[in-house]
């Protein structure tokens, strides 16, 4: 994984114009059968090179429903999120 997306998402689509590798799919294309948005982790790289932040998790209006996961299939990633925030699947932004 990389980021994740979780079951709170609304499915505005907001964060697919934002991402920069094009990493997020929405409902339709949600590989797992979920109905609402997916980030493909091979493609997914934090936005390691882009942006400060995961521009994904800056745009989504929601409280938190976009988290960070593990780095497994990560292009790239952060080295400056603990594992502990990844196994827990901490929100990216806070309030
Ligand atoms: S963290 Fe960046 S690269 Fe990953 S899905 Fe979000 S916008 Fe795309
Ligand atoms: S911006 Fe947030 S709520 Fe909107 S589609 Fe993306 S993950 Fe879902």
């Amino acid at each position: 994984m990389a980021v994740f997306i979780t079951d709170t998402c609304i499915n505005c689509g907001a964060c697919v114009d934002e991402c920069p590798v094009e990493a997020i799919v929405d409902e339709d294309e949600n590989p797992s059968g979920q109905e609402y948005h997916f980030v493909h982790s091979n493609k997914c790289v934090e936005c390691v090179g882009h942006h400060d932040v995961p521009a994904c998790a800056t745009a989504c209006p929601t409280e938190g429903c976009i988290v960070w996961s593990e780095v497994d299939a990560s292009p790239k990633h952060r080295d400056n999120i603990s594992s502990d925030a990844r196994s827990k699947k901490a929100p990216i932004v806070q309030d």
